[in-house]
């Protein structure tokens, strides 16, 4: 073997190592889930290359996942016949964390330096690899890539902060990772423990899993089966499997169809609520998984679903999907498109359907992922879809009381005659909507207006543009367009004009070049003036810290 090299983990690796060893204690055994589903990637890489046209190296191997305990020894071994990785690769993925919005979360998690909910870390994150340095003080990594040329390589590190990596000979292609356990748990070098763990997490794999010269596991491409025949326990399990965590899905989707393009798809909405990385944009991966006839094609595949879909765990089974696509190719074939397409609108149905058919579940799901179909809007360029979109979407209105929350079809439904627009208003609370000058403004002709109070809901209207042919007008926009002429019949308490227009003069002075116009409205009963704005929410932001400025 050649010379050893000695390196330092990232920073935030090392950050995570200590999160890990810390707080994961009570669900150890997850490392041998984390190991085989890296065991599992490897090899549909592998799969994948082959079908690809790819030069590999030891092609026609079995592919297939081997796992030895040994009792004496205290180890465990989980040995992949996959894809392998190169020098650079060992260094850079198991070395640093690549995952974006990860580096964030870490940061976050150690400056508050509390024990953190083991759940709520596998749940955003994927603890991965690094879980196995919570039941041992030394792993090993050995790994012939299957590229041409590429020798192997040992890395090992006890997990305290540095690793190192050598050339070595005789390894087969793929990986082996032995883990040596710490004394107090060598309950995962016992066969028959390892069995009843890998039965749990594994019966998914979609490779032979050997467990000491005996197969483990059952392969069972549940998306393939008919969604009658599914039990919702096996859902959970898959869930668990697929989306590694530990909830449950909220909401299972399990359909097919054949028209205009073949689809077999198992989505589901996790029960837990969305954490740090499934609200950043950035940080979080697409959660479905894109298959081939039973061959992963991509595991995160971000171009089959819209990026606001990635809180939605799933597999997408198309056999119209030609296996040797390449990565590029995935990108903008119009298979694809059509497929995302097709998966978007299914989806959107079958939330709306959800509303209907289970409205208080409904409910509970629209307040933890709201958000996300409003991202969805904004960032659609379909009116179809955004409009898809629009009818997940709830709001308190002016004639319901507080908490009752209305569609925009009910809406619709029930707009006066003659009413062409979609009123809203946007306000921090009920409270303060209701006593803002532009309620009292259009109060009087006895119109719905929908209350909106977050920050970037009236943007998200404004995105919107329409929906069901009406515009979607805020109420300080329709306060600006008022046109009609004042009333002639001045009560004794107004202005003389000339005084209003001395005041006028005297106002726009005050305000100078921060204003465009200055005007009196008779729409006003209690209110002394109102500012209003063209349509931006940031140009409302501004209005609101020049207004602070100028009192
Ligand atoms: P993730 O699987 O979410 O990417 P992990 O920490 O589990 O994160 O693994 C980090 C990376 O290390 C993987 O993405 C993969 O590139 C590499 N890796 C880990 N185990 C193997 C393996 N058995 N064969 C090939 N590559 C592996
Ligand atoms: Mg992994």
């Amino acid at each position: 073997s050649g010379p050893s090299e000695s390196h330092e983990f990232q920073a935030e690796t090392r950050q995570l190592l200590n999160i890990v060893a810390k707080s994961l204690y009570s669900e150890k055994e997850v490392f041998i889930r984390e190991l085989i589903s890296n065991a599992s990637d490897a090899i549909e890489k592998m799969r994948f290359m082959t079908r690809s046209g790819q030069t590999l190296s030891g092609a026609d191997r079995p592919l297939e996942i081997r796992i030895d305990t040994d009792k004496v020894g205290r180890t465990i071994t989980i040995h992949d016949s996959g894809l392998g990785m190169t020098k650079e690769e060992m260094m850079t993925n198991l070395g640093t964390i690549a995952r974006s919005g990860s580096k964030a979360f870490i940061q976050e998690m150690s400056e508050k330096n509390q024990t953190v909910d083991s759940k709520e870390i596998i749940g955003q994150f994927g603890v991965g690899f690094y879980s196995a340095f919570m039941v041992s003080d030394k792993i090993e990594v050995f790994s012939q890539s299957s590229l041409p040329d590429q020798p192997a390589h040992h890395w090992e590190s006890d997990g305290s902060g540095t690793y190192t990596i050598r050339e070595a000979q005789n390894v087969s292609e793929g990986t082996k990772i032995v883990i040596h356990l710490k004394p107090d748990c060598a309950e995962f070098a016992d066969e028959t423990n390892v069995r009843e763990i890998v039965k749990k997490y594994s019966s998914f794999v979609g490779s032979d899993l050997i467990l000491n010269g005996t197969k483990a596991n059952e392969l069972r491409p549940l998306w393939l089966m008919d969604p009658k025949e599914v039990e919702p326990d096996t859902h959970e399990d898959f869930y668990r499997y697929i989306g590694n965590t530990f909830d449950k899905p909220r909401f299972t989707y399990h359909f097919r169809t054949d028209a205009p393009i073949d689809i077999r798809a198992l989505l589901y909405v996790p029960e837990s609520r969305p954490g740090l990385f499934e609200t950043n944009r950035e940080g979080a991966d697409v959660g479905v998984a894109l298959y081939c006839r039973k061959v992963l094609i991509k595991s995160k595949a971000e171009n089959i679903v819209p990026k606001w879909m990635r809180f939605v765990k799933g597999v997408v089974d198309s056999e119209d999907i030609p296996l040797n696509l390449s990565r590029e190719l995935l990108q903008d074939s119009a298979q694809i498109r059509k497929l995302r397409t097709v998966l978007t609108n299914k989806f959107l149905r079958f939330i709306q359907e959800r509303a209907r058919k289970e409205t208080k579940s409904f409910l509970e799901f629209y307040k933890d992922y709201g958000f996300f179909f409003k991202e969805g809007i904004i960032t659609s360029n379909e009116q179809y879809e955004k409009e898809e979109l629009a009818k997940i979407l709830r709001f308190e209105s002016s004639k319901q009381p507080a908490g009752e929350l209305v569609s925009l079809p009910e809406y619709c439904d029930r707009m006066n005659a003659g009413q062409r627009d979609i009123y809203y208003l946007s306000a921090p609370s009920r409270q303060l909507a209701e006593n803002s000058p532009y309620f009292e403004a259009l109060k009087k002709r006895d119109v719905e207006i929908l209350f909106c109070y977050e920050s970037y809901d009236e943007l998200v209207l404004m995105q919107l543009q329409q929906f069901d042919k009406k515009s979607m007008t805020s109420v300080e926009k329709e306060m600006r367009m008022d046109n009609t002429p004042p009333s002639e019949e001045t009560d004794k308490d107004s202005l003389s004009s000339s005084d209003q227009s001395e005041l006028m003069d005297w106002v726009k002075s005050q305000l100078g070049p921060k204003v465009a116009k200055v005007k009196t409205t008779t729409k006003l009963e209690s209110h002394p003036c109102v500012i209003t704005v063209e349509e931006m929410a940031a140009a409302r932001h501004f209005v609101k810290t020049q207004a602070a400025n100028f009192s």
